[in-house]
């Protein structure tokens, strides 16, 4: 069976006693859950990793995430930080792959994959983000777009190796934009991914592959796109930063 995932993208946000707020209140408020088996991740800024990392002390149920690595183990890569400084610290998920990424830093399908191939080296979950611009999609090439991010992004993998990874779909014209993808939009997405995931690795692998939905999702839409049959979990950016809104929308993937 696959997991369902709620994961905080806090981008470039919060200073550190903020952050040290913010996962102290909702390691508080999801502790009251425990009968859950949603796992959290909460993706900050890599720089509080190792300071955040005892206040979930205990917390099963809560992972730390870094929102991006370099496809380099070491070496003269000013500002950057590897899969292994992540690993060295304890850290079990990196996004990979993020929209932003992809337009400001001109992130390509196959950097992507070579920092997929590094992360899983290092004992990571790549959280690897993938959609659609509106005029792609105005266009209607989003789905044969999408479908190739993941071909040229994940496909090299073996099966072994692609089951430790976890899909975001994410449609960039809903990325902080307040305009959220219907939960009709969204299932279409996720299911056909799901196919191309079947028809590379076959059905098993697909069926157990995670996929969640980012783009403006937040405590009022949460439950109706969890609930969907392909959408397990999000990918949250705003409504990540307020503790009792990302709660609500933790609680809401049941
Ligand atoms: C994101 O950036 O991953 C994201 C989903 O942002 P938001 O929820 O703010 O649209």
């Amino acid at each position: 069976m696959r997991k369902k995932i709620v994961a905080g993208n806090w981008k470039m946000n919060k200073t550190l006693d903020e952050a040290v707020a913010l996962v102290s209140e909702v390691s508080n408020m999801i502790k009251d859950e425990v009968t859950s088996d949603v796992q959290v991740v909460l993706c900050t800024p890599s720089l509080y990793l190792t300071t955040l990392k005892p206040y979930l002390e205990g917390q099963t149920r809560i992972a730390l995430g870094a929102q991006n690595c370099h496809e380099k183990a070491s070496g003269a890569y000013t500002g950057e930080i590897s899969a292994p400084m992540l690993k060295s610290i304890g850290i079990s998920y990196v996004i990979l792959g993020h929209s932003e990424r992809r337009q400001y830093f001109g992130e390509t399908n196959a950097q992507l994959a070579e920092k997929v191939n590094i992360a899983l080296a290092n004992g990571l979950t790549p959280i690897f983000c993938c959609g659609e611009s509106l005029e792609q999609r105005q266009n209607e090439i989003h789905l044969d777009f999408v479908r190739t991010q993941l071909t040229e992004g994940l496909f090299h993998l073996s099966p072994e190796q692609f089951a430790n990874i976890v899909i975001a779909y994410e449609p960039i014209w809903a990325i902080g934009t307040g305009l959220t993808a219907t939960s009709d939009q969204a299932q279409e997405m996720h299911e056909i991914l799901r196919k191309h995931i079947a028809s590379h690795y076959g059905a098993e692998v697909a069926d157990n592959t995670t996929i969640l939905y980012g783009g403006s999702a937040n405590e009022k839409n949460a439950a109706e796109l969890f609930a969907q049959p392909d959408v397990d979990g999000g990918l949250i950016g705003g409504a990540s930063l307020k503790s009792r809104e990302f709660t609500t929308v933790v609680k809401a993937n049941k």
